[in-house]
């Protein structure tokens, strides 16, 4: 039998609950299909992290700063909760020059008119007394936030059912062939109809572009975790270090060879239930999720640095996910040009997280042709060519 649907969302992922729930709510009617379980992907093998303090000033800033305001609204609209608190963040520095640095990103965050301050050392004192005593400084953001995004995956979902919204899940989406104005989509389920296909597939969207022809130019980018059991609360909220922000933009960093090699960077972030995160590495080894112990030693190294007393603490697990990377760091969130009807919602690399919300508001917004709420020409699938070369 085949089912028919006015959006069809491939991919459970936060992306596609997001885009499920901004999309049945203006009214339409909704179908995910997911090929696991909601949230089976990378959304549950990550931080849940909502950062404007890494974000580049100007459209990429605004865009995330919108994605927050949105996640606040979310934390008092949708039916579950998921853990939603905003106690900013922190970058630290271990130099005059990262300093200097900092001293310009938060002059240049502010005027744009960014909620970010200087900090000096005896701000990092009162912050933690678990950070290293030879830090110089660093840097606040206040907006930022954070959410168990396994949690805010199913509430988003939760919110879009009650719109009227279903799921399918375990229906692997094996062909999509467009005739007249339908889409037909063959799953591991049976068929489905649509009038709409959006692709929120994370790193398997270009599989799912494949099935059209379409090249998707998103590369799977491997990250560990580290996840500490119960501790004494070390630091009461998330922090980096300042040249994790050289790692993201791919400039170089002053460490060791094997921290340079995996791009492993301080990332420290407790939970509600008083563990805590630490990450992050990132490695190009296509889908190979198996735990590499040196890129968790690379991380584990780089955490004692900025928090020396974590050396007596226990770790409970390692886990690793894929980041779906881009190779200007921005995601595409647009309708196909060549294939009208299809738009792909996919690639938010580290920032999926905090960038579900505006990309699910976004695709509701040019379904509906309503004015959007953010530009979307930066984030449009025609920046690259139809071999995956960027224009
Ligand atoms: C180590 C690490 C740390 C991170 N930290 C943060 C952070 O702090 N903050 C932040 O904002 N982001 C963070 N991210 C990034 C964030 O996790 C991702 O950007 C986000 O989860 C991507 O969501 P998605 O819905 O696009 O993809 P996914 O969650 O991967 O969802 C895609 C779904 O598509 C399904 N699918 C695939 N093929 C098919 C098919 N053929 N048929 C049907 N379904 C299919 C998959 O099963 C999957 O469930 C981190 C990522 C990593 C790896």
């Amino acid at each position: 039998m085949t089912n028919h649907t006015e959006v069809a969302v491939i991919g459970g992922g936060i992306v596609g609950c997001a885009v499920a729930y901004y999309t049945a709510k203006t009214g339409r009617e909704v179908t995910v299909i997911e090929k696991n379980e909601l949230a089976s992907g990378t959304s549950s093998h990550c931080d849940g992290n909502i950062l404007v303090i890494d974000k580049e000033p100007g459209f990429d800033s605004k865009m995330t700063r919108e994605s927050q305001r949105l996640v606040s609204e979310l934390s008092k609209e949708l039916p579950l909760s998921f853990e939603y608190r905003q106690p900013g963040s922190i970058l630290v520095c271990e130099s005059d020059d990262e300093m200097d640095a900092a001293k310009q990103w938060v002059e240049d965050q502010v005027s744009h008119g960014l909620e970010f301050s200087l900090l000096d050392r005896s701000d990092l004192r009162q912050e933690s007394h678990y950070l290293a005593d030879d830090l110089y400084g660093g840097l606040e953001c206040a907006s930022d936030s954070t959410v168990n995004p396994y949690l805010l995956t199913y509430a988003l979902f939760k919110g879009a059912k009650t719109y009227g919204a279903k799921a399918m899940t375990h229906a692997e989406v094996t062909s999509i062939k467009k005739s007249e104005h339908r889409f037909r989509i063959q799953t591991s389920k049976g068929e489905v109809t649509a009038d709409q296909v959006i692709n929120c597939a994370g790193v398997w969207a270009p599989k799912i572009g494949e099935l059209n022809e379409l090249t998707i130019p998103i590369v799977p980018r491997k990250g560990h975790i580290l996840v500490s059991t119960r501790q004494v609360p070390v630091s009461p909220r998330k922090v980096m270090e300042f040249s994790y922000l050289m790692t993201k933009f791919g400039k170089e960093r002053t460490v060791d060879e094997l921290t340079e090699r995996y791009g492993a960077a301080l990332v420290f972030e407790p939970t509600e239930s008083q563990n805590f995160l630490l990450g992050s590495s990132r490695e190009f080894v296509g889908f190979d999720s198996s735990i590499n112990w040196k890129a968790v030693r690379a991380i584990a190294n780089r955490c004692m640095r900025f928090y020396p007393k974590l050396a007596d603490m226990n770790l409970l697990r390692v886990y690793s996910g894929f980041r779906p990377w881009t190779s200007d760091h921005l995601p595409i969130v647009s309708e196909v040009e060549q294939l009208p009807g299809y738009y792909i919602a996919a690639g938010h690399e580290g920032d999926g997280i905090g960038l579900a919300p505006i990309t699910g508001k976004l695709i509701a917004e040019l379904i509906d042709e309503q004015s959007p709420s953010i530009d979307p020409h930066p984030l449009r699938f025609s920046r690259w060519n139809k071999e995956g070369v960027s224009v």
